[in-house]
Parts: structure tokens; sequence; C-alpha cells
């Protein structure tokens, strides 16, 4: 016998009973996005790996060890990809809706693929809500990022359970006298790092400020700070965007090991992080990447960006217990049919009441079945109300209407009054 059928490991489906909660943050985020004036792009899954080499960098955590890569009949390499930025500046490049200095506000949704150890809050395909902003420089839109994450954390009623750390890594030029400040100091201090940190000393050594090796973090205690090896540039531009959270009202930790894993970030960086979810505390993360769009060979354009991880979120929104109520809820009306013409009767009925209202979340049932075990679906459907045509209301071409969380008795109600009743007891979305 084969073996059972399995999904891959670190890649999850998402059931009926946990959509609703996607569903509301989704809306959420989207109407949030809408609202400040940013436009949703798609971009396909896979790409040509070559892209996430040259944007994302070689020699990172992603590139090096955590890419769906393979090759396809053509002999193409593809990778399925494993964030969304760098499809967003191909397809802005490839398409020109950035030549000119034009102004992109950006956003895109959807799964990513990443071969890590799967764990709470971390698995193989998980799902981003990204945004990108080209050809604006100022920290005003930095601000702007930040700002709109912070109310919709403030919608899901999270805020009391994130925090903003927040870091500068000045321009490639200012990053770059750092980093040999960095090597300098680390170099004499080698034998103390470990494994890890000395061979990203060679490859990528600001990562090494993001170790988790105690050692190696005892001896970063004294290592050179890159405050103060920022450019005049880049520091006010920390100031600006400093300033305008200050304005706003919305606290941050200034964080001077924030490097972010990925090589094109520069001057801002962010991340918003929670302590409700143990290790994997990130639930929302970005930076600015003016280098980005030239380096894969676009025009200099300034660029900034996020994206929040929907699992970490859908969880934190869970262990947090917020989530509305009204939300499980998909069904406003059970309509209940008893035998053939019935049923005929009540399929004609419920397509005049849809016609009417459009929003009514009105479920038909179907399978037949005896008085008691329709009513007991209609309950178990989470409805307000179920809808009854028998014997007796056929002959009187009238429906009965029965409540069915408690308040009021079953009335009859004339079929052509059908809709307008309706209308006057459920609240539609
Ligand atoms: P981490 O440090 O947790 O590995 P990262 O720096 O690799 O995160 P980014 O590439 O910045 O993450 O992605 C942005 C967000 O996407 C993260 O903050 C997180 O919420 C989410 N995310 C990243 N990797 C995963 C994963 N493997 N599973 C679930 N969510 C993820
Ligand atoms: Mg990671």
């Amino acid at each position: 016998m084969s073996k059972s059928l399995q999904a891959i490991r670190g890649m999850n489906d998402i059931l009926p009973e946990q959509t609703p909660v996607w569903r509301y943050f989704e809306g959420t985020v989207s109407r949030l996005l809408d609202n400040y004036g940013y436009k949703q792009i798609r971009m396909p899954i896979v790409e040509f790996t070559e892209l996430f080499k040259r944007s994302i960098g070689e020699v990172t955590d992603i590139v090096e060890k955590e890419m769906y890569t393979f090759e396809d009949r053509n002999g193409d390499s593809l990778t399925l990809r494993p964030e969304g930025t760098a499809a967003c500046v191909r397809a802005v490049l490839e398409h020109g809706i950035t030549g000119g200095g034009q102004v992109q506000k950006l956003w895109y949704i959807g799964p990513m693929f990443r071969h890590e150890r799967p764990q709470k809050g971390r698995y193989r395909q998980f799902h981003q809500i990204g945004l990108e902003v080209f050809n604006l420089d100022g920290p005003d839109i930095d601000a702007e990022l930040i700002v709109l994450t912070w109310r919709l954390w403030g919608e899901l009623g999270i805020r009391d359970a994130v925090k903003l750390e927040l870091n500068s890594l000045g321009t490639s030029e200012s990053r770059g006298r750092y980093r040999e400040a960095l090597v300098e100091y680390l170099s004499a201090h080698h034998d103390k790092l470990d494994e890890d940190s000395q061979r990203r000393l060679k490859t990528n050594p600001l990562r090494v400020l993001d170790t988790k090796n105690a050692d190696t973090q005892a001896v970063l205690v004294d290592a050179p700070k890159m405050a103060d090896y920022l450019d005049d540039e880049s520091r006010a531009h920390f100031e600006g965007l400093k300033a305008r959270l200050d304005a706003v009202g919305i606290p941050y930790v200034l964080n001077p090991k924030l490097v972010r894993g990925l090589d094109y970030y520069s001057k801002t960086v962010f991340e918003w992080v929670t302590d409700k979810l143990g290790a994997q505390g990130t639930v929302c993360a970005g930076g600015r990447y003016d280098g980005l769009v030239e380096q894969m060979g676009g025009k200099p354009t300034p660029g900034v960006g996020f994206a929040m991880g929907i699992e970490r979120l859908v969880l934190l929104l869970e262990t947090l217990e917020q989530i509305p109520e009204e939300i499980s809820r998909q069904v406003d009306v059970y309509l209940c049919a008893f035998g053939e013409e019935a049923e005929l009767a009540g399929l004609a009925l419920a397509e005049l009441v849809r016609d009417q209202l459009p929003n009514l979340r009105l479920q038909v049932n179907a399978g037949a079945g005896s008085f008691k075990s329709q009513f007991k679906k209609a309950d178990k459907s989470g409805a307000l109300y179920a809808l009854i045509l028998g014997d007796d209301e056929m002959a009187q071409q009238v429906v009965g209407f029965k409540p069915l969380r408690g308040q009021g008795e079953q009335q009859s109600i004339a079929w052509d009054a059908l809709a307008a009743h309706l209308a006057t007891c459920v609240v539609q979305g």
C-alpha cells in the first residue's frame, strides 16, 4: 500500500474554521491600505533564481540555504519566491512604472517559501502582506509606513502587545566605513567569536551584530556603534523620522543591533516585535533600500518597504483573543423546506430574496431531511433565523419565520413581504 498522502512539512492547510480570521485580518489590512492610497500589485510566485541572488545578496541565509530552487523543463533555474521585494522591483522595472521619478505606493499579498526548520510561527510556506514605495526619499514616507502599521495594530486590538524597534544603517558609504571599523575590532577578538560569526565576519560582517551566541554578544558590547559612523544626511533623515513618530505619539526603542537579514537595506530599518509568541517574535519588518533598484539594473530610485507575517499576526490575534465574535458567524438565515413542492418554492423564494438583499447570507437546506434534522442543521449553521416551508405554509403562501437565538415567537410572513422583513431584522455586512 502506498504511504498516505500528506502535505509537505512546514506547508499548512488553512482549514474552514481558520479562514474567517484570515479573511478578517486581510480585509482589515486591505481596507486600511486603500484608505492610505496604496495600490495592489500581483506578481508571479516563481521567478528566475538569478533575480533573488542579485537582489537579496549571495551571502544571506535566504540565498545560501533557504530557497526552493529547481530546474524547469527548459533547463532554466527557477525559485519559489522567498520574499516579495525582489519580484516587485523586477515588475516595476519591467513595466517602466517608476521611470521619470513616478511615485508608486504598492502592496502585495501572498505565499512565500523558505526552507527553514518548521516550528511555531515559522513555516516553509508562509504568507506576507508587503508594501513598497518608490521614488520618495524623505523620512515622511518612512514615517507613514510605520504610522499605518500602528493604526492597524490599533484596529486589531494588539497595540499593547507589539513594540517598535528602530535603527539607521546609513548610506552605503557610511555603512562601508562602519563595516571596516567593525571588521577591524572583531578581527582583534576573532578567537572569542562563535564559528558562525567567524564565517560571517568574512562574508557579511554586519550580520554578526544579530548573533544569538552569548560569547559573541559579550565581545560586541565594546564594538564600534553604527550611530557614530552615520553621515550627516542619514542622521538628519533618521531625526526626521523620529520627530514624526513623536508627533503621532508612537513609542519606539532604538536598537543599534538591528541590521536585518537582507543585504539591500540603507538608512531606516525597523521591526515590530512581540513577546507573546515565543522565539518567533517579529511580526513586521522593513526598511529603506535606496540602492536596490539600481543594483537590479534600473536608474537610481529610492525605495522603502516592509512585510508582515500573516501567520504570526493571526496567532497573535488568537493568543490575545482579539477576534471579533461576529466574524465566526457565516450564516444569517437558514431555509428549511419539507417535501418536493416546498423545496421548489423555497429555491425560487430564496433567489427572489437574494435579488433584493445581495449581502444577506442565506443558506438553503440541501439534502432534504426530517423536520428534526433540518432544524438541527439550521441551528448548527449559526444562523439567527430559520425560514420554514411545510404543507401549511405552502397552502397559505407564507413562510414560517423562527428566531433561533432566543427572543421572539415564530411568525408567518407572506412570500412577497419576506425580503422587506429580513431587511429589518438582519444587519447586513
Ligand atoms: P525572522 O528573523 O523571524 O527569520 P526575517 O527577518 O527572515 O524574519 P523578513 O524576511 O523580514 O523576515 O520577513 C518579514 C516577516 O515575515 C517577518 O517579520 C515574519 O513575520 C514573517 N516571516 C519570515 N519568515 C517566516 C517564516 N518562515 N514563517 C512565518 N513567517 C515568516
Ligand atoms: Mg528569517
